[in-house]
């Protein structure tokens, strides 16, 4: 299988080792599979019988040609364990008589970044291998929460390879700072700086651009690599669990092959709901996927009017890993809804304007697929009070969007099919806004908010949350913006 830039016109092939590298292609575009493999009616009944890791080995072979098939499974063995991920890798819980929950929030740090930041490090470091690489990797992460910490547990102690993290000193929630200053691991770091997540971002995309820096990162054997939701290497490994829930559907009796089901998808940077956009095109039955914004509704207003305009207010809601004005993934739809020349003309105004329109014809080809939905911050407690009190289910904030916008989709369109709802992060690791939901009254602070929720629900607390306040803090280190090259000097 060979990857090409979603605005590359001539279609300059690269090898998958390649491009999880590299990240981004030199022209600012996106890397993308050369055809979408088919994934068929015997193939799905085949990984029926499977277990997670194994069903994963298997689709990511299809994408991954470099890598052999016993390095994935190898691979996807370890990233999957019952160790990493406590009751499984995705579980698909049935909520409703036709809403199912996926619950992608079970590994290490209870969010679902870690579907693909447990396995994506390994793939690079044997990319580094395979690409001839001679030097150390050095992975530069902007978070605002849960990317840096997913990506610290992924790349902790992997060879070849140091992590260094910058967040914004006061745009983490208490238990993201906490769970970020406690990191263990000899090859990582973390940094707090003072400004906002717009500065941290920009801060590593200046060093990422730096000659001269890359330059004497390069004398003392350093290459730097991103970490980002863009890179191929994060995108392929969520494919698998939608062709897994589907399997799971078939297991559970809900469904025979064939049976269309539609997915909801809590949406930020367009990643997680893109990934059910592929599975679908390699054949797997999906009927609509719906795409859940939170009150930043700008993939909702795209998805009505075929324009994409970032000009607009930046809302800070109860589910801030939704809060983005720039969805990088989309791009990768728009290139598959029409070509390399205009997806380039249309990323250019985005950068240009800060936004752009689509042709009738690429917005009908989108909305065979796509529907899009938003919760306002009062609708989003509203369901999670409702789905914990009607249906015993506790959700977090951004599941609870998705849930909202799954019943607003079903509402309207009357539609029976089963649906599947990616739940994106466990209850306890938005347990202050999870409580007030709830109870309508303000939580305990800090760590004492998971013990109440707790309490409260008669739940356990998730594993990777527990014991938070007892850990050993370990970086404390604030620092201006200005100063991150520094740092990053010191840290190599
Ligand atoms: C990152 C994240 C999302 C958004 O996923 P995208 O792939 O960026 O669309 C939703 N929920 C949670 C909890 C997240 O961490």
């Amino acid at each position: 299988m060979k990857y090409y830039s979603t605005r590359d016109e001539n279609k300059i092939e690269f090898d998958s080792a390649q491009i999880i590298k590299q990240g981004l292609a030199a022209d600012g575009g996106l890397f993308v599979p050369e055809t979408l493999p088919a994934i068929t009616e015997e193939e799905i009944n085949r990984l029926c019988g499977m277990t997670y890791p194994e069903r994963a080995a298997y689709v990511l072979s299809k994408f991954l040609t470099d890598y052999t098939y016993d390095e994935l499974v190898n691979d996807c063995k370890e990233a999957y364990s019952e160790t990493s991920f406590d009751g499984g890798a995705a579980p698909l819980k049935k909520v409703t008589d036709n809403i199912f929950s996926l619950e992608l929030w079970h590994g290490p740090t209870a969010a679902f970044k870690d579907m693909a930041l447990q396995i994506m490090p390994r793939l690079l470091s044997r990319a580094l291998v395979k690409t001839g690489e001679i030097n150390t990797a050095l992975i530069l992460v902007a978070t605002s929460g849960d990317t840096g910490k997913a990506a610290l547990e992924g790349y902790k102690d992997i060879d070849r390879i140091k992590i260094i993290v910058f967040y914004p000193v006061d745009g983490v929630s208490q238990v993201q700072k906490l769970q970020m200053a406690t990191q263990t691991g000899n090859n990582v770091k973390v940094c707090a700086i003072k400004g906002n997540f717009d500065d941290a971002q920009t801060g590593v995309k200046k060093i990422f651009s730096d000659n001269d820096a890359k330059a004497k990162l390069l004398e003392n054997k350093y290459v730097l690599s991103s970490a980002n939701s863009i890179n191929w290497g994060r995108l392929a490994p969520q494919i698998v669990y939608y062709i897994s829930a589907y399997c799971d559907l078939i297991n559970q009796k809900e469904i025979k092959y064939g049976e269309t089901v539609n997915v909801c998808v809590p949406t930020g940077n367009f990643g997680n709901i893109f990934a059910a956009y592929i599975a679908k095109n390699m054949g797997l039955p999906l009927n609509k996927l719906i795409c859940a914004s939170n009150s930043n509704n700008v993939l909702t207003e795209f998805l009505e009017t075929g324009t994409y305009d970032r000009n607009r207010n930046f809302h800070l809601t109860m589910s801030p890993s939704m809060d983005i004005l720039i969805s990088s993934n989309l791009e990768r739809l728009i290139y598959f809804s029409s070509d390399a020349k205009t997806t380039a003309s249309y990323m250019a105004s985005l950068n240009k304007d800060g936004k752009y329109t689509v042709s009738n014809d690429i917005k009908d080809k989108i909305s065979e697929t796509f529907s899009g939905y938003y919760a306002s911050e009062e609708e989003t407690a509203t369901t999670l009070k409702k789905f914990y009190t009607d249906y015993n289910y506790l959700a977090d904030t951004h599941t609870s969007v998705a849930l909202n916008c799954a019943e607003k989709y079903i509402a309207k369109n009357n539609d029976g099919k089963k649906m599947i709802v990616a739940s994106t992060a466990s209850p306890y690791k938005f347990a202050a806004d999870v409580y007030k939901s709830i109870t309508g009254s303000v939580a305990p602070e800090g760590t004492k908010a998971l013990d109440a929720l707790s309490e409260l629900t008669g739940t356990v607390i998730t594993i990777p949350l527990r014991g938070l306040s007892e850990k050993e803090v370990r970086f404390t280190d604030i620092i201006e913006a200005s100063d991150m090259l520094e740092e990053v000097y010191k840290f190599m």
